[in-house]
């Protein structure tokens, strides 16, 4: 009797990822043939020092432009690719068009860095480094002191010494890094710890909120007090409100992120938006 059950629910469980994985594969064709049709493109989301009003980056945000779904984001379709071939193709390519748009920009005369998401395991690709001094080779006239990476914390992370020498080794490019979605990880002081990044991002849960629960007010704070402990230069994502921004720079957080400054855009409207900002008063006055 055990046995039987024992063998029904092994059946069904292969049953069930026989679906899982032929949904994956359906998904990872489509998101193949989007690539192909290049379907993706970048949005920008501005970062800025709320002190001084400055400008300090721009992020770069993959979308895909799909014919008859309309504009996805990225969780419709980076999961599940993560662990595929195509995301080390995609994440080659986000950093060149993200480097030829900056390109673009500077050319404009506008001559603000540039930040890139990358994920862990795209940076312990054995080919990154390569690819990488490749794509900075084929545009030369680009800075690499104006990119920045920036790093999720994951489980995926498998091995925190080596993404510490890549790390190391473009460090060595002039590229900096920041740590993303800071507090979310697993085990976020460890990083901390052990990836030199230049800069940490509070995650935008805890800003988002930190108005009116005191718990996530105090991970801010701690968080901000955390980076300045360890010499890293901080920033907080989902700024959504300029009150939100008071009580950030209240507690010695100057940079910021968020749809209250400004929501990602397509890169056409991004010099419009950087002479908006320049002319207007300041975001806090
Ligand atoms: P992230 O890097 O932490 O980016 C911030 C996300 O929060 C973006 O979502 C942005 O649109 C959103 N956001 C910004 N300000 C606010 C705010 O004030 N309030 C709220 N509620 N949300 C805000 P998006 O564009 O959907 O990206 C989601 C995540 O996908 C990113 O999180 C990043 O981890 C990943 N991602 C995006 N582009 C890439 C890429 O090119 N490569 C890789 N590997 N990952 C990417
Ligand atoms: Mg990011
Ligand atoms: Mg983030
Ligand atoms: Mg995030």
């Amino acid at each position: 009797k055990a046995k039987e059950l024992g063998r029904n629910c092994i059946h069904e469980f292969d049953f069930e990822n026989d679906v899982a994985i032929k949904l994956q594969y359906r998904e990872l064709e489509y998101i193949t043939q989007g690539f192909s049709n290049n379907e993706f493109l970048l949005f920008y989301q501005p970062k800025i020092n709320m002190e001084t009003n400055e400008i300090v980056g721009l992020e770069a945000l993959i979308r895909w432009q799909h014919p008859a779904e309309g504009l996805l984001p990225p969780f419709r379709f980076l999961p599940f690719i993560e662990e595929e071939p195509l995301a080390i193709e995609l994440g080659k390519w986000v950093i060149d068009q993200a480097i030829k748009q900056h390109n673009e920009w500077r050319d404009l005369g506008l001559v603000i860095p540039i930040s890139v998401n990358v994920s862990p395991l795209q940076l312990q690709h054995e080919d990154f480094i390569e690819q990488l001094k490749e794509v900075l080779f084929l545009n030369n006239s680009f800075q690499a002191g104006l990119l920045e990476f920036e790093i999720l914390e994951s489980s995926i992370i498998k091995d925190t010494q080596h993404i510490a020498e890549v790390i190391d080794q473009c460090k060595q490019l002039g590229i900096r890094f920041s740590l993303d979605d800071f507090g979310t990880g697993y085990s976020s002081l460890s990083y901390l710890r052990k990836l030199m990044t230049d800069s940490i991002k509070i995650d935008q849960s805890f800003v988002i909120d930190m108005l009116d629960d005191m718990d996530d007010q105090a991970i801010v704070k701690s968080v901000i007090e955390l980076s300045k402990t360890f010499g890293r230069t901080v920033i907080a994502e989902g700024v959504e409100t300029k009150e939100h921004g008071r009580q950030l720079l209240k507690m010695g957080c100057q940079l910021a992120q968020g749809f209250g400054i400004a929501r990602p855009m397509p890169a056409s409207s991004v010099p419009e938006w950087i002479h908006l900002w320049k002319t207007s008063s300041p975001w806090i006055a």
